[in-house]
Formats: C-alpha cells, structure tokens, sequence
C-alpha cells in the first residue's frame, strides 16, 4: 500500500528501511527510594543537563565548519541552551522535592513545557518535538540507557521514524541515509527545514510509515509525497529516471529563466525572512519575487519600531544588489492574525479587515511600514518593488500606489488577490506600477472555497479554468498597458503550470527557492508558442478534473 506524506524537494530514493530506535518508556511515577536525597539527585539532573548542552554545544560548532551542515549550527545552539533554561531546571527541581525520582521529575519537566509550546500553535508547536529530543537525551544519561539516535549501518538504507531532532538530522551520514521518512513534522518542521537545506531526499507526515518492516524495499518519491513498498521494477526505473530530470534541472542553475525559444521569464524566490536570502541565491533566483513581511509582526505584541523594520528589509536588500526585490506590506487578518490589528468578531475573517484593509485602518502601521522601506531602499542597491495585499479595485490600487510614490518608493503596485481586481484589471493597469497574482487567495476567493478549510480543498487547485480566466483578464490588462505581471503563489511552483502562466502573458514567477530548479527546467523545454497553445487549452479547462464526490 503507498503510503503518503508530504515531499521535500523532488528527488526520489530506493533502499531498504531501517527504523530510528524507539523513544525511551515514560519514567514509571513511584516514589523515590529514600537512600537519593534531594540534593544528589538534582545534583545528577545538573551533570545530566549540562552534559547534553556541551555535547549539542560541540555539534553545533562541528556542523558550522561545513557548507552543507552549516545551516543545522544554529539549530543545534539553541537546541543547547533549551538543556540550561533556568525556568525548566526549575520545574524539574520542584518535581525532585516532592519526592520523584530524578527521570520521572526530567520527564515530567520536559512533558510540560512541551504541552506549552504545543498549545502555541504553528512554529512554536513544531518547536515541542526538538524539546523532547533534548528531554530524552537527558533522561538516558540518568537512566544509562543508550542514547536515543540514528541506527548504524555499512549499506544505504531510508531512514523512518516518528521524527527527527535537528540533531539527529544534521549528523546523517548522507553517503548513507538516501532518503528519511516522518510519520510526524509539517512542511516548515526542522526535519524538512534541514532536508530540503541538505538536498536529502525526505517525505514528512507520512502516517503509516511506522509499521514498514525493518528490511523492507521502499521507494521515496518527494515530488509526490509517496513512499512505495515493495516497489515494482518500474516504479523503481521510475525512481531513477526521476533523480537523472532532478540532477539535470540542477545543472540550469545560474542561467535566466527562459522558454526554449529565449523568451525571458524571470524566476524569483519567495522569502519570508532575511536569512532565507541566501537560500535563493544558492538556487540561482533573479530576485525575490515575495518577500512576506509578517515574520517581523507575528511575534510581538505591538508593530516593530520603523528603526526595526528598516534593519530587516535593509538585511534582506542588501543580498541582491542590483536585483529585483518586492516586499510586501503586512497581510494580518484571516490565516494570519495579529492580536493588535484583527478583529476578534469577525465570523468570516477571510472576507474581513485584512491586508489593505486593515492597514487603512491603522493607518500609523502602513506609514511606518513605508518609511522603514523608503529608509532601506536609500541604503541599500537593490531594485525595491512594493506592494499591498488583498487589494480589491482600482481607486484602493491608486491610493496605495500614490501613498507608496510619496515616501520616494519607485515601483509601487498591489496584489491581485480578489477576482473584483481581476474584473477591473483595465483600470487597475493605469493607476498602478505592477500586479502579482496571489493564486493561493485569487483561488479561494474565485472559487468561494477556505483556502484553510480541508472540507474544500478540491476546489484549491489554479486549474480552475475560472481562476486561469482571472490570471488572463489581469495579464491582457498589464500587456494593454505595458504593466508587469507577476505571479508570487504556490501555482507558480507546479512546473505544468508554470508553462501555462507563461502562454498566459504573465512576466515574472516567485515560488520558494527549492521549486525554481524545476520550473526553470521545464520551462526551457517549451516555446513560446506551445505555452500558449497549453494556455489556451487550460483556459478551455482542459486539465480541470471537475470533484466528484464520493457517494
Ligand atoms: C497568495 O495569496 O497567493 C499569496 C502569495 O499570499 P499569501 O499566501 O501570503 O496569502
Ligand atoms: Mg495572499
């Protein structure tokens, strides 16, 4: 039975599978033997601790002397200083002096933490798995039980496991390991973080892929999610000739994105903190087409000063000297709310105050937000584009471009993420710098389906020809007026559709850095001429599989 999970990256892998060495067994709760006093036994949890945050300590700068672990260094540091939180210590030691014994106290310490991260949500709640990676390696050293870890061998094998701790990830054996397997971790986990950083072949929350025998022939498939045991002999052929397209995509690197007929399509990288830059770059993006600003909102209580706004997008700047940079406003509201901005009696927040809106109303929030960019793009070379989310016509296109044009910013333009900016795209084209077609909300509002909601997410697919229409009454308007028109959602990573983007007129695509390979390979395979024939067939809905539900 194919089992499926999410991929990172596109490679494919065939070995058999050998299986992380199972958590230790919770510390049995009975009372501590009367002997241990209290003393000695936080005395042994100390050692313990303190000998986890050296060994991480030694790690993290071990991984930081090499290109291809050097990103796992920081994780591995912070993952140390968790080992020495005063705050943790602390609870463990209450747990000591009402009578636990010293695991049971470690386990319980670490358990809660756990549960807080895990009530926070999103990256916090994926931060719970690298706590109780440390909380285990504590607990072995009080128990003398082996360290938790990766299973030794002298032949290639798929790693399983419920999930990695980035230090397990970062100390793979790549001549080894050809591919890991997560029955646990989401796309932004650090298992998938450091896989996709590492070029290792990953499929995460795979559920099922624990009860894969030890042994067992497996094909990992990260284009598709899909992990194949007991592959058939074509399914493995298949495997292989999928690498060779992967490794040959690799070799277009550092070339513009282009048709096959030399009709440029410039590929920028969308980026969501200043670090990512680097991660572009290495993937050969022309720029960055999508640089999300809510990272910088997301985790505090109030609005960043201008001051460290500017530090930020001054950070990102600088790394594309000479280079398109677009930087989006802040888009809170619906997926992304901010205690400080959003309504909290919105029953249908998607179509609330969000993006424009929401800036309109704090109107302070959109001013500094723009002096913060007109501060870094006087600092720095790079080719500064900026633009709102979630913009719905063209007299909302015109206020924010000419807001945007009196704070010195040069290239101003929005969104279209509203079929009504679509409809309107003549006029929009005449009051506007550019557009950027955010599919991922151009589809939900085009389809009326929660882009958050799994109930719906057939109806989440840019193969709609409704939303292809959309992209084309936008492109038509921005070519009528020599407007550029780039795409910046998740449509634009699906190679296929990338070709079809191009027949359609759109002329400029960004999607995450690990995509850009792909797209810029198959685009060099088609001319123009034959894009626009796939456009035109998919604009008839030709490869829309209308959803059929299940009787
Ligand atoms: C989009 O809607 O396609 C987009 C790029 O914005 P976000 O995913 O951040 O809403
Ligand atoms: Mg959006």
């Amino acid at each position: 039975m194919v089992i499926k999970g999410v991929g990172i990256g596109r490679g494919a892998a065939v070995a058999p599978v050998l299986h992380m060495a199972p958590a230790l067994p919770e510390p049995a709760d009975e009372p501590r033997d009367p002997a241990l006093s209290t003393t000695s036994e936080k005395e042994r949890i100390a050692a313990a601790m303190k000998k986890v945050q050296e060994n991480l300590m030694q790690r993290s700068q071990a991984a930081a002397q090499h290109e291809n672990t050097k990103e796992a260094a920081p994780i591995l540091a912070a993952l140390s200083q968790m080992a020495v939180d005063p705050a943790l210590t602390t609870k463990i030691d209450d747990g000591v002096d009402s009578g636990k014994t010293a695991d049971r106290a470690t386990y319980e310490g670490f358990s809660s933490f756990e549960q807080q991260l895990h009530a926070l949500g999103g990256y916090m709640a994926e931060r719970a798995g690298d706590l109780r990676d440390v909380g285990q390696r504590v607990i072995a050293l009080l128990t003398g039980a082996a360290q938790p870890g990766i299973p030794e061998s002298d032949t290639p094998y798929v790693l399983v496991a419920q999930d990695l701790s980035p230090a397990d990830t970062a100390a793979l054996d790549l001549d080894k390991v050809q591919a890991i397997v997560t029955a646990e971790g989401g796309p932004t986990s650090h298992t998938a973080i450091l896989a996709r950083s590492r070029g290792i072949v990953a499929v995460v929350a795979a559920a099922g892929a624990q009860g894969i025998p030890n042994g067992t022939l497996v094909a990992v498939n990260a284009a598709t999610g899909e992990v194949i045991p007991d592959p058939s002999d074509t399914e493995i052929a298949q495997a292989h000739k999928q690498n060779e397209a992967v490794a040959k995509a690799a070799t277009l690197r550092g070339k513009p994105g282009a048709l096959k007929d030399g009709t440029l399509l410039p590929l920028l990288a969308n980026v969501g903190k200043p670090e990512d830059g680097a991660q572009a770059l290495k993937f050969g993006a022309e720029g960055v087409g999508l640089f999300r600003t809510e990272f910088l909102f997301l985790s505090s209580e109030e609005a960043p000063s201008v001051e460290v706004q500017a530090a930020a997008y001054e950070k990102l700047l600088a790394q594309f000297p000479g280079k398109k940079v677009v930087i989006r406003l802040l888009d809170a509201g619906a997926d992304k709310p901010l205690a400080f901005l959003t309504p909290e009696d919105e029953p249908n927040p998607a179509l609330g105050v969000r993006g424009l809106r929401a800036l309109r109303v704090h109107k302070n929030i959109l001013e500094d937000q723009l002096e913060a960019l007109a501060r870094a793009d006087a600092a720095t070379e790079a080719d500064l584009w900026v633009m709102a989310p979630m913009v719905a016509d063209a007299p909302e296109a015109k206020y924010f471009t000419d807001l945007g044009h009196s704070y010195g910013l040069k290239k101003v333009g929005v969104m279209a993420e509203v079929p009504s900016i679509a409809i309107m795209a003549d006029q929009v084209a005449k009051v506007t710098d550019f557009v950027s077609i955010g599919t991922n909300d151009l589809t939900q509002y085009t389809l009326a389906a929660d882009r958050t909601l799994g109930s719906v997410s057939h109806y989440q697919t840019v193969w709609h020809p409704a939303v292809l229409r959309a992209i084309k009454m936008i492109a038509d308007a921005g070519a009528a007026q020599g407007m550029p028109v780039g795409v910046c959602g998740e449509a634009a990573a699906d190679p296929q559709m990338a070709v079809v983007l191009a027949g359609v007129g759109v002329t400029s695509l960004s999607m995450s850095a690990a995509s850009l390979d792909a797209v810029r390979a198959e685009l060099a395979e088609h001319t123009l001429a034959e894009a626009q024939e796939k456009a035109a067939a998919a604009l008839d809905g030709a490869q829309y599989k209308p959803y059929e539900p299940e009787e």
